[in-house]
This record gives C-alpha cells, sequence and structure tokens, in this order.
C-alpha cells in the first residue's frame, strides 16, 4: 500500500482530501505545519508528498528543498493562484505537479495514482542510447560516459519518451501525458518546469542544449547528434 504524507493547512481540506485518498487504498499520513510535515516525512519515508505552498513552520518551498536533497519521490504542490505555480516552475524546485485550488479531490486522486505509476520501475529491459547517453528502462537508470545522471521519475519518464524518437517534435499537452499519463489543459507550463531541471542536469551549456531542443510555438524533440 503506497503511502501519501499530505502538507496543509485547511484543516477542512486536508480531511476531504484525506478519505478520498484512503477511499482509493492509500495509506494517508497529514500535518498541519510545515515543520512537522518535514519530521513526519523524514519518519516515515512516505512513496508520495502533496505539499501546500503557503503554510505556518516552514513554507511548501522550503519542504520541496529539503526532500529533493534526500529523494526523488514524487511531490505535488497545491497553490493556491496559477500565478504562484508560474513563479515555482522558474524557482526549479524539482516538484512533478502542480495542483491550483480549488481543485476536485479527484483530480488530485488520478494524479497521485497516475505519479506513482510512473514512479514505479518499468517491467522492460530495454536500453535506450541517444547521443551519448543511455536509458536503462528497466533499472531506470541514466548514464553519460558510464556516469549516472540523476533525474526524477517524472524527468526520467519524459527523456525516456523524447529519447526514443530524436527529432521528433513532442507537444507539451503530449509530453505531459507522458509523464503523468494523462494530460490537463492548462498545466502544460509544468512542462517548462521539467525540462529546465533536466538541462540543468543533463546540458553542459543549458542555454544552448544539444539535448532537449525548443521547437518555438510548439514544444520539445531530443536533439539528432
Ligand atoms: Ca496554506
Amino acid at each position: 500500500m503506497s503511502k501519501i504524507l499530505i502538507i496543509e493547512d485547511e484543516v477542512e481540506l486536508v480531511k476531504v482530501l484525506r478519505s478520498y485518498l484512503e477511499k482509493a487504498g492509500f495509506q494517508v499520513l497529514t500535518a498541519l505545519r510545515g515543520d512537522d510535515g518535514l519530521g513526519l516525512w523524514k519518519r516515515e519515508k512516505p512513496d508520495l508528498v502533496i505539499l501546500d505552498l503557503n503554510l505556518p513552520g516552514l513554507d511548501g518551498l522550503d519542504i520541496a528543498r529539503e526532500i529533493r536533497k534526500k529523494s526523488n519521490s514524487p511531490i505535488i504542490m497545491l497553490t493556491a493562484r496559477v500565478e504562484e505555480a508560474d513563479q515555482l516552475v522558474g524557482l526549479e524546485i524539482g516538484a512533478d505537479d502542480y495542483i491550483t485550488k480549488p481543485f476536485s479531490p479527484r483530480v488530485v486522486v488520478a494524479r497521485v495514482r497516475a505519479l506513482l505509476r510512473r514512479a514505479a520501475p518499468s517491467p522492460t529491459s530495454e536500453v535506450i542510447r541517444a547521443q551519448d547517453i543511455e536509458i536503462d528502462l528497466e533499472a531506470h537508470l541514466v548514464t553519460r560516459h558510464g556516469e549516472t545522471i540523476d533525474l526524477t521519475p517524472t524527468e526520467f519518464n519524459i527523456l525516456a519518451a523524447m529519447a526514443s524518437n530524436p527529432g521528433r517534435v513532442f507537444s507539451r499537452l503530449q509530453l505531459l501525458e507522458i509523464a503523468q499519463g494523462v494530460a490537463y489543459e492548462g498545466y502544460e507550463r509544468t512542462i517548462d518546469a521539467h525540462i529546465k531541471n533536466m538541462r540543468a542536469k543533463l546540458e553542459s551549456d543549458p542555454k544552448n542544449p544539444r539535448y532537449i531542443e525548443t521547437v518555438f510555438g510548439v514544444g520539445y524533440r531530443f536533439g539528432k547528434e
């Protein structure tokens, strides 16, 4: 049973999310304060974190950064305004998804399921080689010249899809579907955040990327050499 940690200070929202997630078969832990939430995360090592941005004690940004220092497990950020999500994207905190309030608890459950499914190891044993990058789909491992590149599960899935089809242009909506199993219009910008983080990890010059190229007005593609 997957363990989900909700860090959110709106008591009613926590109740509703807990009830939906428990009905969906998840074990749910909750914290109403940021500092308590981070402590709980350290003790319980949940499989996924639903994290509010504005929290008493310690804010969501600091918690996400702390988690990312130690773990690649999925983080869903909850924000009060669309503009906040945009700002967060620019900060490259490494969250896997952003959901703007108000939202339907069903959407949260669907995204939790999708992220956990994507985080699970793939059953194939295929290895993709593109340019000088090797992607082991079974081991969920990306290497270049034998050196491991540490990607989150979402980043891994995006890279694997793009690198299997070098030169093919992927729209943001397509990449969103690859990343999360489902594509929600209006959330395409989360892809830009993932791409930005991936470039920082992959490219020697992220401003002139040779792996993940921008196709203006359309999306992204993996470069052919
Ligand atoms: Ca809050």
